[in-house]
């Protein structure tokens, strides 16, 4: 069977070259007469892995010095919890910013360690656009401010970064870290699941600004506090060790491959061609404003949902798998991460232009 183009939202498609490394290397990592996933992770051979990750993270994202880079367990939902145990601590209060199912999950569970200010909600617009940062009722005393940067279910997509004053920006960028250049030092704190654009999943990433450390409610389990684990470099606990080591191997290649910048003009010509065939296609519509558009996740209906199940069935015929969209919006969605090839983009385009003249 030749490899799939598999748009799944995560987890996701990986770079080839990552996979066919990691099978040279399973029996035999580099001499050492193991695989990864076998080694002690206090022993050399895996604490070089994971201080290569780190490093590659580091230089690929340019993280300044006084951010420390965490590798956790518990995912992106996990630090719906995680975040506000250890930050909300300062005053008992945050803010949020809600644009999509994701900060919307967020907020609801940061209600449990504290008070909830939902700055801004897109949901009136049944969250078809971002609201604009003029709309916001920011509180100047709030511990955070907490957004989604890539609304994986909605697609809708953070182009810019809210100035939030000398209040935190917490961002949980699962599903589009990596995938241009950001600049670290606007925000107090970014996590993201691995699985989405990074590796398989198992591990978080958290960049997480010093003076933040050190505020966790005193119910915070100790895996869970940010300063254990910075403290313990994210060895308090056995890591996901295996996970970070692919996570490592994609860092390298995206750096091979031109780092984020060359991510970035690639993610940007491989969603033009969508959003540009979508646009032109009165049998095809995607609802969100335009200046919102998620590079990474394109959600689209057909005219009519009666033929959404031979839509997905022809694709799969071809090749091109993980095309439904989710239960809660309908329709199709394409995840397109940095691993999806403008091959793949074309296959899908050439076969939606194919099934829209078959039932148009
Ligand atoms: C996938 C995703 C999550 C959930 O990640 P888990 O690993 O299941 O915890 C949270 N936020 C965003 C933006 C996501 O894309």
């Amino acid at each position: 069977m030749p490899r799939v183009f598999n748009f799944s939202p995560g987890p996701a498609t990986l770079p080839e070259a990552v996979l066919r490394q990691a099978a040279d290397e399973m029996m035999d990592w580099h001499g050492s007469g193991m695989s990864v996933m076998e080694m002690s992770h206090r022993g050399k051979e895996f604490i070089a892995i994971h201080a290569e990750a780190e490093a590659t993270l580091r230089e690929l994202m340019g993280i300044p010095s006084g951010y420390k880079v965490l590798f956790m367990q518990g995912g992106a939902i996990g630090e719906n919890a995680i975040v506000p145990m250890n930050l909300i601590g300062t005053n008992g209060k945050a803010d949020y910013v809600v644009t999509g199912d994701w900060s919307k999950k967020s907020a609801k569970e940061a209600k449990t360690y504290g008070t909830v200010n939902i700055a801004a909600n897109g949901e009136p617009s049944k969250f078809t656009a971002i609201p604009k940062q003029s709309e916001w009722k920011l509180d100047p005393a709030a511990s955070y401010v907490h957004i989604c940067s890539n609304e994986t279910i909605g697609g809708v997509e953070f182009h810019w970064t809210p100035d939030t004053g000398s209040v935190p920006l917490v961002a949980d960028m699962s599903s589009n870290i990596l995938s241009r250049p950001i600049d670290v030092g606007k925000y107090g704190l970014i996590y993201a699941g691995a699985q989405k654009n990074m590796g398989p999943s198992g591990v978080t990433v958290v960049i997480v600004r010093d003076d933040l450390l050190g505020h966790a409610l005193p119910v915070t389990p100790s895996a869970f506090n940010y300063q254990t684990q910075a403290e313990a470099d994210s060895m308090y606990n056995t890591p996901p060790t295996y996970s970070i080591y692919i996570a490592g191997l994609v860092y390298k290649h995206v750096k091979a491959n031109g780092g984020l910048a060359a991510m970035e003009e690639h993610n940007q010509a491989k969603a033009r061609v969508l959003y540009d065939y979508l646009d032109a296609s009165s049998f095809y519509s995607n609802p969100v404003a335009k200046e919102d558009r998620s590079l990474m996740n394109v959600p689209f209906k057909l005219k009519d949902d009666s033929l959404d199940e031979a839509f997905l069935k022809g694709a799969q015929a071809k090749g091109m798998i993980q095309l439904k969209g989710h239960r809660s919006v309908g329709g199709m969605r394409a995840s397109i991460y940095n691993a999806m090839s403008m091959e793949g983009v074309k296959a899908l385009v050439a076969y939606m232009q194919e099934f829209e003249k078959q039932h148009a």
